[in-house]
């Protein structure tokens, strides 16, 4: 016990210490940035590969900190831990809804809007809170997108597989993000109800040189046509990646071959 007091004092070095407080500073900071609502979503467009026109756009979440704009990846992670990402959630879905609704009112063609969900929020209330999102803001249910990852949905297999069924009862579609970099096996894409694949952008960089992520490009679009599944290509960066996909059958590209996240104004301006 005595050795192991003195590591105990070893373990808690200067550098630690600062970094836990800077994790209990970007808390509070999180935790503010919420009511001061800092938060804004861009839009990055989604192209309709075979019509050769826009058919909708993903959601993405951007912080305007006091220190300027931060990335999701720099604190989606800490809400998530923190349970933050259940009320920055809850915003994201209505603030998508809201947007979404407001366009669709002035167009002939609706598009529609993804929203991404992160492990933590996908449980029994999510159920609720998009229906309410849907409620309160006129947006279709049609034209909502959920997009969920592999490891979500494989955590719990059963409970996600009831989920997802009450989620699509709402008529809402369900997207699988980061398709090809989980866990999940082709036999479970019968068993979740999906309407949309999204084929990661790791696959999409090595096309057309690569030949291993041609072939599994190729195999998840064929795959996906036969189970009437929707593909939608991510990081789609040169006309190279669009043309072979546009060739493969693949029905929808994002990228900043075509677009970079927009902020909603210049996202308006598109769908003109
Ligand atoms: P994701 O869902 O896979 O989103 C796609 C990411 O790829 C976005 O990064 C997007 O800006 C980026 N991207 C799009 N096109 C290209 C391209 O052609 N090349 C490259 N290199 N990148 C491209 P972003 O916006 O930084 O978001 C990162 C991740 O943060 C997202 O990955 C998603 O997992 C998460 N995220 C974003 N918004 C939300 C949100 O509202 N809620 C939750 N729970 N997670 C979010
Ligand atoms: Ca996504
Ligand atoms: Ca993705
Ligand atoms: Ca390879």
């Amino acid at each position: 016990a005595k050795g192991s007091g003195r590591n105990m004092l070893e373990v808690f070095t200067p550098e630690m210490n600062q970094q836990v407080s800077e994790r209990l500073l970007m808390e509070v900071r999180l935790r503010d940035a919420l009511k001061r609502q800092e938060f804004e979503l861009y839009y990055q467009p989604q192209y309709d590969l075979g019509r050769n026109c826009l058919s909708g756009c993903e959601a993405l979440i951007r912080w305007n900190s006091p220190d300027g704009l931060v990335m999701p990846d720099q604190f989606i992670p800490l809400a998530e831990e923190t349970g933050l990402i259940i009320p920055i959630g809850t915003w994201v879905l209505e603030e998508a809804c809201r947007q979404g609704a407001i366009w669709n009112r002035a167009l002939a063609t609706p598009v529609s809007v993804a929203v991404n969900v992160s492990a933590v929020q996908f449980r029994p209330a999510l159920v609720n809170e998009v229906r309410g999102a849907l409620d309160r803001t006129g947006f279709e249910p049609e034209q909502l997108v959920l997009e969920v990852t592999e490891s979500v949905l494989m955590s719990d297999i059963e409970g996600s597989i009831r989920l997802l069924e009450q989620l699509r009862s709402l008529g809402i579609r369900i997207a699988l993000d980061d398709f090809g970099t989980g866990y999940a096996s082709l036999a479970y894409l019968k068993r979740f109800v999906l309407d949309k694949l999204k084929i990661d952008r790791t696959f999409i960089m090595g096309i057309p040189e690569d030949k291993d992520d041609v072939a599994i490009t190729s195999s998840i679009i064929d795959m996906a046509r036969h189970l009437n599944i929707i593909t939608v290509a991510e990081g789609v960066e040169t006309e190279a990646h669009c043309e072979f996909l546009r060739k493969a059958g693949c029905n929808l590209a994002q990228g900043y071959y075509f677009d970079k996240p927009l902020p909603a104004e210049v996202f308006s301006q598109r769908l003109q």
